[in-house]
């Protein structure tokens, strides 16, 4: 787990949480994921599924080599000319969280504690209905007031706008809200870009020790 917090400490405000890779671990799940939506997109361009995969591995490289940093799958598909209400089909058509998640104690434990001083909400680049069927078969569904995926903003993080949302629906301050995930520039960078707080965290276990950083 690394820290990027922005002193003094307020210990209260709003926990913004990454979804997949963050409140989960689950690699299997994370690479259908991918594989599921490479299929899609092989589909779309009439490509197999090799030669698709390897126009996403060029833009990958191709970013590297210019200096910039990673970005989303759903960003290289809308470079790869794919519209969002088809990104945003094709993943509420491949992904059944319930088939692949269950339900995790220690994690609702952990941020029932943390909702005592913090609004718990989630910043994805999933679907909103595959967010609520992820926190529904993790478990943790009823703890989390404010859920912005990608079918709010139609931007996909590192994109500023998902961001930029959870600050006007919360009204909070920047430095009262903290961005927790699993991928530095995905979902930390941008965070920090808007004056709030980050937690890059390695694995779900890292969120059952937050309440001892975060809770008073
Ligand atoms: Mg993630």
């Amino acid at each position: 787990m690394r820290l990027f917090l922005r002193p003094p400490l307020r210990r209260h405000g709003i926990l913004a949480f990454d979804l997949d890779g963050t409140l989960y671990d689950n690699a299997a799940y994370i690479r259908f994921q991918e594989e599921s939506q490479v299929r899609r997109l092989a589909d779309f361009l009439c490509l197999s599924y090799d030669e698709a995969g390897a126009r996403i591995r060029r833009i990958r490289q191709h970013r590297k080599e210019g200096g910039l940093p990673p970005t989303s799958l759903a960003n290289i598909f809308r470079e790869l000319g794919v519209p969002f209400d088809l990104i945003v089909r094709w993943r509420q058509e491949e992904f059944h969280p319930s088939n692949w998640l269950s339900q995790d104690g220690a994690l609702f434990e952990s941020l029932s504690s943390l909702k005592n001083f913090y609004i718990l909400g989630i910043i994805t680049n999933n679907p909103h209905a595959v967010a609520e069927q992820s926190l529904k078969a993790l478990g943790i569904f009823d703890l989390f007031n404010i859920i912005i995926a990608l079918d709010d903003t139609y931007r996909s993080k590192p994109d500023p706008a998902p961001f930029k949302m959870l600050l006007k629906e919360t009204q909070a301050q920047p430095r009262d809200c903290f961005v927790i995930g699993d991928r530095y520039d995905i979902d930390i960078e941008p965070a920090l870009a808007e004056g709030m707080n980050g937690i890059l965290v390695d694995s779900v276990k890292d969120l059952y020790i937050l309440p001892q950083i975060l809770l008073p």
